[in-house]
């Protein structure tokens, strides 16, 4: 491929906090710069407990066993999402509710969720797709009147926000009981696989330490606050070694180059199609008011899938890779037999026709538009 469809970006201090890693003679998790990355966290986001882990899935699976999931409750969130949103609160018997999208946006439809709240109701996981926050006043709210809890799955969500009726613009992550990002090689800032669980309900604090560290209170231990540790409860090894916070800490310190960059690439692709939409051939993402745009990703929403697979061979001859996304959970291989044939037609319909566009710091600006005046060719023709 010319244009592949990501490239992880190395913003060259990478290999040299590595060697300091190693030079300090500590490469298990909790090092020098694990703290670097938590204290980052705390200090630009406001974050109160931050604790990184191998992986967003690993810290839905943290947060899974903090809110006591048992077998038979009941989890609700989006089906047009990533099997990780799903398999961390299954793996401790949860049964999953699946919510459509919205019209305009991949993300949960907020106001279909009370419909499907039971007395066994114990999470809803919002995911705020492409980084785009869902509308998180209606999902607290929800969340107060009938008492369950808000897992946001921020994967994709860094640096970006929310500014709900109050006004204030909290950054996301920060509004549920708990929050999952990812730092996966495909989100904007990475460190090949990683996550972070935020733990913004203090109740969990304690007992989110001694899950991550194999059900012992190790890191009581380490701080000095008892005397000798042991097995105190479940748990699991969810700490990553500080050789990954040493490349995370890397491009957190690029934070806002890498952010304006993406934002810009965006703002291209967004001018260029704009006529398409215009036109009313394709739709372009949609940023309701009281979200940020945090860039992680490009896509346009085709009329159908036929249009989706033209657009990608189109951008294939041309060596440029193009991807579509989720394919619904609640008609997966493993999930459908479990759902009563729940028709969710808006998922459906993000899951034909919504289609990805490379994306990542390196794509040059004249690439952005080889790529647009290609797909507007097709509309030219159809
Ligand atoms: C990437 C992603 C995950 C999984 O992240 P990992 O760090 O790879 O475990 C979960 N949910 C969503 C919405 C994602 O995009």
């Amino acid at each position: 491929m010319n244009i592949p469809f990501n490239k992880v970006y190395f913003t060259g201090n990478e290999t040299s906090y590595i060697n300091q890693a190693f030079e300090s003679g500590k490469i298990a998790g909790d090092g020098i710069f694990t703290k670097k990355c938590h204290h980052f966290f705390q200090e630009k986001y406001g974050f109160k407990k931050c604790l990184l882990t191998t992986s967003c899935t690993d810290a839905l699976e943290m947060a899974a066993i903090l809110i006591d999931i048992k077998e038979g409750d009941e989890v609700i969130m989006p089906s047009y999402t990533f099997v990780s949103t799903a398999n961390a609160f299954v793996l401790r018997g949860a049964k999953i509710v699946f919510c459509d999208s919205r019209k305009d946006h991949p993300g949960i439809d907020e106001d279909s969720i009370e419909s499907l709240i039971t007395p066994k109701t114990k999470a809803i996981v919002p995911v705020h797709y492409a980084g785009v926050a869902c509308d998180m006043d209606k999902i607290m709210s929800l969340a107060n009147k009938y008492n369950f809890f808000v897992i946001e799955d921020a994967a994709q969500a860094i640096d970006s926000f929310y500014t709900g009726a109050d006004g204030i613009q909290k950054p996301l992550g920060s509004i549920g009981h708990l929050a999952a990002f990812s730092f996966h090689e495909t989100k904007n800032i990475v460190c090949g696989e990683g996550g972070l669980l935020v733990i913004n309900d203090e109740r969990f604090e304690k007992r989110a330490e001694i899950i991550r560290e194999k059900g012992t209170n190790r890191s009581a231990f380490f701080r000095g606050e008892i005397d000798k540790y042991g097995w105190v409860d479940i748990g699991s090894s969810f700490l990553p070694s500080d050789i990954l916070a040493a490349f995370l800490f890397a491009q957190l310190e690029r934070l806002e180059d890498i952010q304006s960059n993406r934002v810009n690439k965006w703002n291209q692709y967004y001018s260029e199609l704009e006529s398409l939409q215009k036109s009313d051939k394709i739709n372009l993402p949609v940023i309701p008011k009281y979200a940020a745009n945090n860039a992680h990703m490009f896509y346009v929403v085709t009329k159908n899938l036929q249009q989706r697979d033209d657009i990608i061979s189109l951008l294939k001859e041309h060596k440029i890779s193009s991807v579509f996304h989720y394919i619904s959970l609640h008609k997966s291989k493993f999930y459908s037999k479990k759902e009563d044939d729940k028709i969710l037609d808006k998922t459906d319909f993000y899951s034909d026709c919504l289609l990805r566009l490379p994306f990542y710091y390196e794509l040059k600006e004249e690439e952005i538009t080889q790529i647009t005046t290609l797909i507007k060719s097709y509309f030219l023709k159809n």
